[in-house]
């Protein structure tokens, strides 16, 4: 069947020659597998919307741009051939999915220079990619100027499928494993929509809760299913079994392209990397061998066998069970706040209201609420900023915590070897709460980040985590043996007997120092010379251990605890028991740095709205978001004041810029002193942009102490993104640049002996950088608690002259990593 429409117009989206599409060096656009069209040889790199319409999809490499027209055809615009592999290098989208546009606006500019010599050519495509067997096409000639001639007219039918599945039942694929390195982009998509046109069945693609009709190009574009995603088929008519087998066979053929097998096998013998690297999402070790997770998918039937209000009821009833199931969770999770916000998002009013709404035009319970969760899923992961892509991850989760109940299947419940290492793409909250440490020993993902809640759960449940590692690890063979060390940041795969007994004796003997180190920690950390270095610790909401770990006092309080997953600010009175407690549990003779509110960034209050920035790590943070709202700043700073008087506590502001800010701060404290008739306590700054470590001098004559955040200064300092997975190796601390600021910061100070400077940033527990700071200057160290005990007996092993004379060679050298190599050919048995 086939609904006249009437006649589209297509203007040159380019300047340039136009060519005949079976000229375009690509046999897909050639056999017009994508659709019929024209191609255009581009002379300028500005590509214009050829017709009114809505943008429905822009490739995650954004080399191509789809457009439905009024009509409801739509216009692929695909600028090159094999440009998917530029990953999105040249190429900059001036629209997003969903804009309506105009003839002639902008749609997207690209780097002509960069396109021409690293893609196989330049035509651009521009294809009808739904058009009707009896579609006319009329094709323009010669040259065409952008916006202005007309290249193609389409007196078209839009396709219409004949398709019948009444009394066929759904057949459904095993997970087929997607092997195209860059996914289902526009080619493969389009030989798979081909194959599946040959059936009279329905039939769909489904990934993960996603699915799309086989039949259609753009729809399976819109999945943007990534190389090494599981997908399965499901079919519904007459040949739905064919239809299936022929499928499968296509897809494991590559539709069109090589495979990742492929390639790897012609490249190097279908060789893995003997090691991968990752980032620390949770210390520790392990040895054990590779189970790959395969992403879980969904099969949910679009029309509910019962009337709306039986569907309706079927949705109550797996919101209620799956809160119940995470109230289980909260309560038997140390990280229970993390299942107590996944039930404030299974609560979420729009996403009821919306699912509700389906179910009331006909839709199946688990159809609706799919529907939903994953439009809430999709709007939080195109905000910009790792909060709000965690917050998709956990409401994807909660989503299908719900759907598994409405369609009664388990949780994949995978066969878990016993010490078993997982390999996934990603893994959920709930799937990692789930995870029986007594089978699996440790964890990587290709997805993911430090700080997720994934990664804060696995430090919990004490299983070493990877996150970021290379997608080829999820081709790793199930069984195969390897070792997982956060230390080193390696998965190391197929280690020989040797190698596992020499790293097994490695491993006993750390165990053993640990245990040793733990024996001394509570007595002083001396240098061979006999200079006393101060260990502290940095603390959230638990004080109560730190001394017992033998920390000296705390160094840097992150008062964000008290303000973080709540939806009101804590009053004066919350937040004068927490700091009261605190300076209790380390009482007076040891030192407690309470910082003021740091949020902003990666740290968002809801309460404390911040507009949406481009770089939020450049705009309102730290004591920006503070004296912007004194209000907060004062209630705070009371709360210290009045628990002063109980312990040894300080002040100290965060991501301090300029000394102006100190000083407004500063008054602060003071007036509040005044005006609750107590003494006024010391009050110092973070060091962490490099405009203060640069004119530390000038702070050094109004500031009590520096604490240098290593974090965000080299986050600042080398341009790195402190979460950024591919260039973590760029921030290190160690490189010379850092080192000169830490110098110039701790330099300073000297002639003030009442004052100091300690290092409160993740650099001050690292073993090859403590040498350098204490030669460097630096007196106090602010650690995480159980690294106490190893930071002082590395400390015990110092010689501070030799410290000094490498610190003064580092800063000369060119990069951190020579700096390293120096640092451990100097301490070869501290830091063995
Ligand atoms: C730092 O930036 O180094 C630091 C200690 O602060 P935070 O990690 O809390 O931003
Ligand atoms: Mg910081």
């Amino acid at each position: 069947m086939s609904v006249d429409i009437a006649p589209l117009v297509l203007r040159a989206p380019l300047s340039g020659p136009l060519v005949p599409l079976d000229a375009v060096p690509d046999p897909v656009f050639a056999k017009r597998m994508v659709g019929d069209g024209i191609s255009i040889d581009p002379v300028s790199d500005h590509v214009w919307a050829p017709c009114d319409g809505t943008v429905t999809h822009i490739h995650p490499s954004e080399h191509a741009i789809t457009l439905q027209s009024e009509s409801g055809l739509e216009v692929l615009i695909h600028v090159g051939v094999d440009t998917v592999s530029l990953s999105g290098q040249g190429f900059s989208p001036q629209v997003r999915s969903g804009d309506a546009v105009r003839t002639g606006d902008l749609l997207m500019t690209f780097d002509m220079d960069y396109v021409a010599t690293n893609a196989k050519s330049l035509l651009t495509q521009v294809i009808i990619t739904n058009a009707g067997d009896g579609a006319a096409f009329t094709y323009e000639e010669g040259l065409a100027e952008a916006r202005v001639n007309t290249v193609l007219t389409v007196t078209a039918e839009r396709e219409s499928q004949d398709e019948s599945t009444d009394g066929y039942h759904p057949i459904l694929s095993d997970p087929i494993a997607i092997a195209n390195p860059s996914g289902l982009h526009a080619r493969p998509a389009a030989v798979l929509a081909h194959e599946a046109k040959q059936f009279k069945s329905h039939i769909e693609v489904c990934c993960g809760d996603k699915r799309a009709n086989a039949k259609s190009t753009t729809a399976i574009m819109k999945l943007q299913i990534q190389c090494h995603q599981t997908v399965i088929l499901r079919a519904q008519g007459p040949d739905g079994e064919a239809a299936i087998a022929a499928l499968i066979t296509a897809i494991c053929d590559g539709l069109g392209e090589d495979t990742v097998s492929n390639i790897a096998n012609e490249e190097d013998g279908g060789d893995l990397p003997k090691s991968f690297s990752g980032l620390t999402a949770a210390p520790g070790f392990a040895i054990g061998t590779i189970h790959t997770l395969k992403k879980e998918s969904f099969i949910v039937d679009e029309y509910g066998a019962g009337e709306p209000v039986e569907e309706k009821a079927i949705l109550a009833f797996a919101i209620k069970r799956a809160t119940e199931d995470l109230e289980t969770l909260e309560a038997q999770s140390t990280e229970g706040e993390i299942f107590a916000a996944h039930r404030e998002l299974l609560a979420d009013p729009e996403v009821l209201a919306l699912a509700e709404e389906s179910i009331a035009r006909g839709k199946s319970a688990g159809y609706a609420w799919q529907i939903a969760y994953t439009q809430q899923v999709d709007s939080l992961a195109s905000l910009s900023g790792p909060l709000f892509a965690a917050r998709a991850i956990d409401m994807r989760d909660v989503g299908e915590r719900a759907l598994r109940i409405i369609l009664g299947v388990e949780a994949a419940q995978h066969d878990l070897p016993e010490t078993c290492i997982l390999v996934a793409d990603d893994l959920t909250p709930s799937q990692t709460a789930a995870l029986d440490p007594d089978r699996v020993r440790g964890f990587c993902t290709v997805k993911g980040g430090t700080s997720s809640h994934v990664a804060i759960l696995a430090q919990a449940m004490k299983l070493p985590a990877l996150v970021g590692i290379a997608e080829q690890a999820l081709s790793i063979p199930q069984g195969t043996r390897a070792i997982l060390d956060t230390a080193k940041g390696t998965l190391s795969i197929d280690p020989s007997d040797a190698e596992i007994t020499a790293i097994e004796t490695i491993q006993e003997a750390r165990q053993a120092k640990e245990e040793e180190d733990l024996k001394h920690c509570h007595e002083p950390a001396m240098t061979t010379d006999n200079q006393r270095i101060r260990v502290l610790v940095n603390a959230g909401n638990e004080t109560d251990n730190i001394l017992a770990q033998g920390g000296e006092g705390v160094g840097l309080l992150r008062s964000e605890f008290l303000f973080q997953k709540r939806a009101s600010m804590p009053s004066e009175e919350e937040q004068f028991e927490a700091y009261r407690e605190a300076a209790l549990s380390l009482g007076n003779e040891h030192p407690v740095v309470i910082r003021t509110l740091d949020v902003g960034g990666d740290k968002p209050l809801s309460y404390v709205p911040i507009a949406k920035e481009e770089n939020p790590f450049l705009g309102e943070r730290g004591i920006r978001v503070a004296l912007a709202r004194p209000e907060l700043l004062h209630t705070q700073i009371r709360a210290i004041l009045r628990a002063s008087s109980i312990g040894n506590l300080s002040i100290m502001f965060p991501m301090v810029t300029t000394l102006a800010e100190y000083r407004q701060a500063r008054a602060i404290v003071e007036e509040e002193a005044l005006d609750l008739e107590v003494n006024t306590v010391r009050t110092g700054i973070m060091v962490e942009v490099p405009a203060v470590a640069a004119m530390a001098k000038q702070f050094a004559e109004e500031v009590d102490f520096f604490s240098i955040g290593t974090n965000d200064l080299s986050q600042y300092t080398m341009a790195v993104d402190r979460g950024h997975g591919k260039l973590a190796q760029l921030a290190d601390g160690l490189h010379p640049g850092m080192l000169a600021l830490l110098a110039n910061t701790a330099d300073v100070i000297k002639p003030f002996p009442e004052k100091y400077v300690s290092v409160c940033g993740a650099l001050a527990a690292d073993p090859v950088a403590i040498p350098i700071l204490l030669g460097l200057g630096i007196q106090t160290l602010s650690v995480p608690a159980p690294a106490v005990a190893g930071v002082k007996a590395l400390i015990r092993t110092l010689d501070l002259t030799l410290c000094r004379e490498i610190a003064i060679k580092a800063l000369g050298l060119s990069s951190a990593a020579e700096v390293r190599e120096l640092v451990t050919a100097t301490f070869p048995t501290s830091l063995q």
